[in-house]
């Protein structure tokens, strides 16, 4: 097969193409899936070549597998990055990128409201490898400046933020980082790399969990790493010995999902941005979260560093959890579930979802909402979607009215 030139391609046409020549067979059009655990040598010499990393070929499942490398293929060129390396979840690839790196003793500065799991690796395991943690208050960019010039080895970001859509300035986050000589780490699950590309803002590592945006159908988990090589060849010996390995046949899918990257993404925020409009209209609803939207705090920032504003929009609902079991089980072309990303439409509260594992006190401390219902736009017809919510906000109107 030819072999391609990305330089001056567009992502669309890299998430169809990109990662996939290496790894086809048989004149196939297709990456296959290969589930030999195993690779048979029998030239010991180059057996050991290859063990050594002197030639190219694979040993063990656990270290490389070529679906599996088609796949960190595909995300290396969409995100610009010199390497990547594949997770079996969004959460292996964020704890392995953060074991790669810290030491006891040392210090990170992160931001309150990431993605409950990673709050839980800053607040209850990291602590326990003496590893001290500074969590900052989201979007404030002062107060992330005024820790990180105290010195510390990691600082980490989102954004946007899972669930209260926080944009964070990368830029200058990354001048500040880089001041330190702090290793920059961002996850970029919620942008996905059609929309932000943080390597170009100076940023060092970038994670997603595969399992979201790039899966697209909610049916494989998977995570990704990427940065330079030099970190990358870390990472990756954390993963063969650590054992986080992805799945070649989580590979394959989240792979095909790639393909529809982009159209995906475009029509999730084109409802999305229609969707937000909606709610801001609605009396039972106090918030709305979307850094499309130009009353969004940090709209000029996303506006800046973002291509698209993705599609996920998060609403407070003024009666909390009262109105949220009224409302939601009333949506007819949607999941209630704990997932986001996939070509359907996801509603859920953020106590059943992004932060399950926070107590109520934990989520009030990192400043989430009781009544926060996060939306996860499908590809469905956009019209379809706001009649959805229409006849379902109905139904609360009448709930609601009749109880008083
Ligand atoms: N990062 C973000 C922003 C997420 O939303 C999630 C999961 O929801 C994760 C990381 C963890 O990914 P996974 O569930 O694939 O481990």
């Amino acid at each position: 097969m030819v072999k391609h030139n990305f330089m001056n391609i567009k992502d669309g046409t890299k998430a169809v193409w990109a990662g996939e020549e290496a790894s086809l067979a048989f004149n196939a059009t297709q990456v296959p899936v290969v589930l030999s655990v195993a690779y048979n040598y029998d030239d010991m010499d180059e057996w050991q070549d290859v063990a050594l990393g002197l030639k190219p070929g694979h040993i063990y499942n656990r270290m490389t597998n070529p679906t599996v490398e088609a796949f960190e293929e595909k995300v290396r060129i969409l995100e610009g990055a010199e390497a990547a390396v594949g997770f079996s979840s969004g959460m292996a690839a964020i704890s392995s990128a953060l074991y790669t790196f810290l030491r006891s003793g040392d210090r990170v500065v992160s931001v309150k409201d990431t993605y409950g799991g990673t709050n839980k690796i800053f607040t209850e395991f990291l602590p326990h490898i003496d590893v001290n943690v500074t969590l900052c208050t989201t979007g404030n960019h002062e107060e992330i400046e005024a820790e990180v010039a105290k010195g510390c080895k990691v600082l980490y970001l989102e954004s946007p933020t899972n669930p209260t859509l926080k944009i964070t300035d990368i830029e200058r986050m990354v001048k500040a980082g880089k001041a330190v000589g702090a290793l920059v780490i961002i996850d970029n699950t919620f942008a996905t790399p059609i929309n932000q590309n943080p390597i170009q803002f100076g940023v060092d590592i970038v994670i997603h969990s595969a399992t979201k945006f790039l899966s697209g159908h909610a049916d494989a988990m998977g995570g990704v790493v990427c940065g330079p090589k030099e970190l990358m060849e870390k990472v990756y010996h954390y993963r063969e010995i650590n054992g986080a390995t992805m799945d070649p046949w989580s590979a394959y899918l989240i792979l095909r999902g790639m393909k529809t990257l982009k159209l995906r993404v475009r029509q999730q925020e084109k409802s999305a941005m229609e969707i937000a409009r909606y709610l801001k209209n609605q009396k039972h609803v106090e918030e709305v979260f979307y850094p499309g939207l130009e009353t969004h705090r940090n709209h000029h920032i996303a506006k800046k560093q973002m291509k698209g504003f993705g599609g996920i929009v998060s609403f407070v609902l003024k009666e909390e959890m009262e109105a949220i079991k009224i409302l939601l089980p009333k949506l007819q072309y949607a999941n209630r579930a704990g997932n986001l990303g996939a070509v359907e439409t996801i509603y859920g509260p953020a106590r059943t979802t992004s932060h399950v594992e926070c107590t109520l006190e934990e989520r009030k401390e990192l400043g989430i909402p009781e009544g926060l219902v996060r939306i996860s736009v499908g590809i469905e017809d956009t019209e379809d979607l706001i009649a959805d919510l229409e006849q379902a906000f109905a139904h609360l109107e009448s709930q609601l009215s009749f109880e008083l």
